[in-house]
């Protein structure tokens, strides 16, 4: 027995050896130099003792199998380090490689997730079988960090299941399967049901399989599906590149085509030159930009935010168990659903049971979805919906601990909704607004218990919507934001939290791209050019089309409520040129949006857009007036940004990690940014163009845009301060 190391060796008197996975100095096993100190010495022992070895099991005595890459070590890569990361990379490949070419058979008894790395590490063995629980995740989501498997899973995978399915099945979309749905897949041959009937299953095959070897190295293999050396098979292969653009829309994702290169190159040549190839795409992407902002966001940040970094300390949690939904329209069926499927009982609420019915229909509807899919079974399907309770007597809310709100969206019916079911429901029930725009302070004013009363801003589709914005009001205690805070999680949901202030965060951000989109519009650009800038920005929705669904006559009330507000306090009103082209849509031409069926866009009937409004060119586009792409791009990208920095500065966001989480999740910003304060911390030039300098070039590129634009991009004093400070290594970020 080897002792103090990652992989524990454990022999028994058939000559079996499990290399038990358990790194002693961390929760999880990663690919440390641990792991690969490791990793030699067993390789060596195993090549050494093989005589007295009849087949190797590779499990974890950790909840997760294998963790892979160190994130921690990844996320400091950089160009004058790459070097080191492809050796250390290339020589763990090599380790693999002789293990899995040692003639013994090599079980992979997969006992937790085995995602990346852990499911590289699972490749390189002949047999996979898989533990069926719900730990149990398997994949390759390196793409998801902008990375690519670079421990042989690309060669692998292609190698294993064809490069069509590699791709679209593991690598370009990064899926993580359960147990069952990676057997049905390819990914893994068995599924086990009980840790006892996985290591027995992979004892049998060893029993039955003394001969092992991995398909690739058995004579006349041929990769599944053919390669590029084959004609019919280069005749599909421009289809690819096609299907890359349809995923990014021509954002600035490097992985994906890295991952293409990899697997297409690597299938044409011998497995030890393919491992190179892919080492090489893999370094570059680990030393870019791109990957740090996204590792930096979807693992630190999320994990930060996750785990209650914003949740006051010291006060236990409870869980709901009878929540009241008011409000049964798009929100509130919405919230039924997702409170619902996470086993809380709801009672939801409208003005009549007919209405609540309704609501209580969506759910119905979601439910037959998610069986027709395989998504759920028709048992939790009917178990789902026997929790949700519809009615239109508030008496029925009696005992309930949680109320979140949803009627419409009015400060004076909201307050007769809590005055009416306040006195039913547990004196001490958690009171929510789903509230997307009205201050929640204000709001408060029409409850008993203030300390109580809390903002939870839901995005839509709920079902879908991975974010939840907690505004904690002048008033709300910290017992309130904690059970909120619980709340969201016992839904499943990601919290951010931000102090009551009009928008909060994620309105107000997403108002400045939206009216920096319609001020293009005015000035007199081809709107068909706008949207493209968007789009190929990263943003997942065209912003006049968004516009167009949020309705312009919401966006302006939502305007002059605020503009009310500033003149109220004596303060002075900016008006942003987007509000002219927002009037004369409205008032001259009658133009609202989808849901009056027409706005920037035409609608067909049944809502669905069918162009661009050709009055658009006419009445707002100066032929042959043009700026830069890259202008349009960052006008919209930095609108955001700044503005929330100021957000920063005014105290309604105190995390960065919330700002980089609520950016990307709730209201679209780019993914590949890493949210909207990762991207000042990194920016790389236009759209990733590589010529940006990270803060000082963020600082510089403002004052650019504000020369040319308006004042509205000039840095506010908080960014200039740190991008000063830039050089200390400073920047905007507090999780890692
Ligand atoms: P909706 O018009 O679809 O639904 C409102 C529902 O409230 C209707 O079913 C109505 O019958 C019901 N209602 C009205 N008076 C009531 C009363 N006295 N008691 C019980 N129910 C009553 O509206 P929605 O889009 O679901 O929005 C609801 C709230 O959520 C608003 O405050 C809105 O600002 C907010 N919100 C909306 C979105 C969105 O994308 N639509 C996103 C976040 C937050």
């Amino acid at each position: 027995m080897t002792e103090s190391t990652a992989i524990r060796w454990e022999q028994d008197d058939t000559g079996v050896v499990t290399l038990v996975l358990d790194d002693p100095h961390q929760s999880a096993n990663t690919m440390n130099q641990a792991f690969r100190d490791s990793l030699a010495v067993v390789t060596d022992r195993l090549e050494a003792e093989r005589d007295s070895i009849r087949g190797i099991i590779v499990t974890s005595a950790k909840k997760t199998f294998f963790a892979g890459g160190d994130l921690r070590d990844l996320i400091r890569v950089t160009p004058e380090t790459a070097q080191d990361l492809f050796d250390a990379g290339l020589a763990v490949k090599r380790r693999l490689r002789r293990i899995e070419t040692l003639g013994r058979p090599v079980v992979a008894a997969i006992n937790g997730a085995a995602l990346g790395g852990g499911y590289e590490l699972a490749l390189a063995c002949h047999h996979r079988i898989a533990l069926d629980t719900p730990g149990t995740k398997i994949g390759c989501p390196e793409v998801t960090l902008g990375l690519l498997p670079g421990g042989g899973g690309v060669v692998r995978t292609v190698r294993l299941l064809g490069i069509t399915d590699a791709l679209l099945k593991v690598l370009l979309q990064g899926t993580q399967y359960s147990a069952r749905r990676a057997q049905e897949n390819g990914l893994v041959h068995e599924v086990a049901d009980t840790p006892e009937d996985l290591l027995a299953k992979a004892r049998a095959f060893i029993d039955a399989h003394p001969e092992s070897q991995q398909p690739w190295d058995r004579p006349g293999y041929r990769i599944p599906g053919g390669t590029p050396a084959n004609p019919k098979f280069a005749a599909n292969l421009p289809a690819f590149p096609a299907t890359l653009r349809k995923q990014t829309a021509g954002a600035p994702y490097p992985a994906p085509r890295r991952i293409l290169a990899a697997a297409v190159e690597g299938s044409q040549v011998d497995f030890e030159t393919a491992q190179i190839i892919e080492a090489r795409y893999f370094v570059e992407l680990a030393a870019g930009q791109t990957s740090k902002n996204m590792i930096q966001a979807f693992f630190f940040d999320l994990q930060a935010v996750n785990s209650g970094a914003n949740r006051p300390q010291g006060i236990g949690s409870r869980a709901v168990r009878r929540v009241a939904v008011l409000g049964a329209g798009m929100m509130g069926a919405g919230i039924a659903y997702a409170c619902a499927r996470a086993g809380i009982d709801v009672v939801l609420k409208d003005v009549s049971l007919e209405a609540a019915l309704k609501g209580k229909n969506h759910s119905a509807k979601l439910c037959a979805k998610a069986v027709a899919k395989g998504r759920t079974t028709q048992e939790k399907a009917d178990a789902l919906l026997a929790r949700i309770t519809p009615t239109g007597e508030a008496q029925d809310l009696a005992g309930c601990d949680a109320v979140i709100e949803a009627v419409f969206e009015d400060s004076a019916l909201k307050h007769k909704v809590f005055q009416e079911i306040e006195n039913v429901v547990a004196p001490d029930a958690l009171l929510c607004s789903n509230t997307s725009t009205l201050p929640i302070t204000a709001l408060a004013e029409g409850v008993q218990r203030q300390a109580d009363f809390i903002g939870l801003h839901f995005f839509s589709p709920v079902d879908k919507m991975p974010l939840v914005e907690i505004i904690k009001g002048e008033r709300t205690g910290d017992e309130a934001l904690a059970r909120a805070f619980d709340l969201v999680r016992q839904i499943k949901k990601t919290p951010i939290v931000v102090r009551d202030s009009r928008g909060f965060f994620t309105s107000r951000v997403i108002g400045h791209f939206i009216n920096e989109g319609v001020a293009m519009v005015g000035e007199g650009i081809e709107p068909a050019s706008v949207e493209q800038a968007a789009a190929q920005a990263g943003y997942p929705a065209k912003v006049l089309a968004l516009m167009d669904e949020l309705t312009l006559t919401l966006h302006r009330k939502i305007r002059n409520e605020s503009r009310r507000a500033v003149e109220e306090t004596g303060g002075t009103w900016t008006a942003h040129p987007a509000e002219a082209v927002i009037d004369r849509m409205v008032d001259e031409f009658g133009r609202t949006g989808r849901s009056g069926g027409a706005g920037f866009y035409d609608y067909d009937e049944d809502g669905r857009r069918t162009g661009l409004w050709p009055g658009l060119r006419e009445h707002f586009t100066r032929p042959g007036h043009e700026i830069p792409f890259a202008d349009m791009q960052e006008r919209m990208l930095f609108a955001e940004a700044l503005d929330t920095v100021r957000l920063l500065e005014e105290g309604v966001l105190t995390s960065v990690a919330d700002a980089n989480i609520g950016s990307v999740f709730g209201i679209g910003f780019p993914g590949w940014t890493g949210g909207v304060l990762q991207y000042i911390n990194g920016y790389d030039g236009c759209a990733g163009a590589g010529s940006g300098t990270g803060l000082p070039g963020f600082v510089a590129r403002a004052r650019e845009l504000a020369a040319r634009y308006g004042e509205r991009f000039t840095p506010p004093a908080l960014l200039v301060e740190k991008a000063e400070k830039a050089e200390k290594g400073e920047t905007f970020t507090d999780a890692r």
